[in-house]
């Protein structure tokens, strides 16, 4: 009989119509020749306010790929599971960014007893947190650019406090800097400050959205990613560059069309190539993620440096994002993906 996927998408992050295009992608290849008869999908949406919708209106929100919003939800209507939650056989979360990708549905998901696509509970909320994914790839010896980690009560609590934090910023990373809500996607809550103006100014924006606040040394660099698929042995795929014209891989940049371009395999010496994907393997397991990753690297040209920036262990999974289209250009077509992925999670769970 055919196993019952269920499709979990939307959800309360910024990123929640990536999510619907994530999923709509994902519900056609499993429901596509090559994975013929092996599946059944059940859709379940998160609306933006947090409450769970099942079958129909989920099958409408992909239909139509129009987010759903109903007003502010109460603590009992987010704990009204819709039924079909008892019959899945895996789930797959879909979702990007905080409360999908960050470990705390992957907890739910845990205690439900049921297998699931992606990392465990530690792999995603390390992998989320920028501090402690930071600390993590550290360990491990994986170079980065140099950061310092804030936390909001520095930036507000005592007015003496903050001239002599952003002091110890210009002196320990200079300028430009990029100040990031450590808990985030997508670029939301970034920005590179160039003067103790744009500093302040991008701390108090970055922690509109976080109690923890990461700032970075800046650094001129081309943009390579690379995916990664596997459990305890996994692998990785040629890796692609991203080229865009604003002055960094921004939110607009990301989402707009004609903004960016993906270049699939990067145009880059073959030893850099092969050490990037090294260096995406041991980031992967240094922060315990599972199944799907993909991890995202600067290359600078000049001096032949490879720094690691993130890892994201929910990438964006459209039919035209990063993660499919490298393991497209690595021989797994998107079908074939969304299948290794499934039987990746039956493998971790049982
Ligand atoms: P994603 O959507 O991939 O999850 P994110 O929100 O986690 O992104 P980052 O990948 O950390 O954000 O940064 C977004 C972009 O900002 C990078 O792709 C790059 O263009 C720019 N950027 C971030 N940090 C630096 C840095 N230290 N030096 C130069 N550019 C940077
Ligand atoms: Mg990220
Ligand atoms: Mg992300
Ligand atoms: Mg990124």
């Amino acid at each position: 009989s055919k196993l019952k996927i269920g499709l979990l998408f939307g959800g309360r992050s910024g990123e929640h119509e990536v999510s619907i295009n994530s999923a709509r992608a994902i519900a056609k290849a499993l429901q596509s020749d090559n994975n013929q008869n092996k599946y059944e999908v059940f859709p379940i949406y998160i609306e933006k306010n947090g409450v769970w919708q099942a079958t129909d209106i989920a099958q409408h929100v992909l239909d139509s790929a129009q987010p759903l919003s109903s007003d502010t939800a109460t603590p009992q209507q987010l704990w009204q599971f819709p039924p079909q939650v008892t019959e899945i056989d895996v789930w797959f979360p879909i979702l990007h960014g905080p409360n999908g990708e960050d470990g705390t549905l992957q907890g739910l998901l845990e205690l439900m007893q049921c297998p699931y696509v992606g990392s465990g509970v530690l792999g995603s909320a390390v992998g989320m947190d920028k501090i402690a994914m930071k600390t993590a790839f550290a360990a491990v010896g994986l170079p980065q650019v140099n950061y310092m980690a804030i936390t909001r009560a520095q930036i507000y609590s005592n007015p003496c406090v903050f001239p002599k934090l952003c002091d110890e910023i210009e002196q320990n990373l200079s300028y430009p800097c990029f100040v990031k809500p450590a808990n985030l996607g997508s670029s939301v809550g970034i920005s590179k400050a160039r003067t103790r103006q744009e500093l302040e100014k991008a701390l108090d924006h970055a922690a509109s959205y976080d109690r923890r606040i990461i700032v970075e040394a800046g650094v001129i660099a081309r943009e390579i990613e690379c995916a990664v698929l596997g459990n305890d042995n996994p692998k990785a795929s040629v890796v692609g560059e991203i080229t865009f014209n604003s002055d960094f891989y921004d939110y607009e940049t990301k989402y707009t069309d004609g903004c960016s371009q993906m270049c699939i395999p990067a145009a880059i010496p073959s030893h850099i190539s092969t050490q990037i994907q090294e260096m995406a393997i041991k980031a992967f397991t240094a922060v315990d993620a599972a199944g799907i990753g993909r991890v995202d690297f600067f290359y600078v040209e000049s001096t032949g440096e490879v720094f690691i920036n993130e890892i994201n262990t929910l990438p964006g999974f459209t039919a035209f994002s990063m993660y499919p289209q490298m393991w497209q250009a690595s021989g797994v077509s998107f079908p074939e993906l969304v299948d290794q992925l499934i039987q990746l999670a039956l493998e971790r769970h049982t």
